[in-house]
């Protein structure tokens, strides 16, 4: 697990920008991210936004039954996976500790 800045993928720098997704940096200890090729991590699969928005705090559906990529009683995946991705969306440049990078 590393501490990382989540960045929409439209607003990373040249070279790290992600169409279609998210952008992983891992940061520096004044929090500072750093864009390298072994510090970074895009994530472009939709199934990877719930997941990647659980570590700032997402909960896909009350439940808990599901991590937001399987139908609930409560709510279908896709509903899920957008509801995630318009998580991602608004905390863009937040900092936490993501297992998916280092
Ligand atoms: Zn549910």
């Amino acid at each position: 697990m590393a501490r990382a800045m989540m960045l929409r993928g439209s607003k990373a720098p040249d070279g790290y920008k992600v169409p279609c997704g998210y952008l992983l940096a891992a940061v520096n200890y004044e929090g500072k991210p750093i864009f390298s090729p072994s510090t970074t991590r895009a994530i472009q699969a939709d199934r990877d936004f719930p997941g990647l928005a659980a570590n700032l705090g997402f909960v896909a559906c009350h439940c808990g039954a599901t991590d937001g990529t399987v139908d609930c009683a409560h709510r279908k995946a896709s509903d899920m996976i957008r509801g995630a991705a318009e998580y991602l969306d608004v905390h863009s440049g937040a900092i936490a500790d993501f297992p998916e990078i280092g």
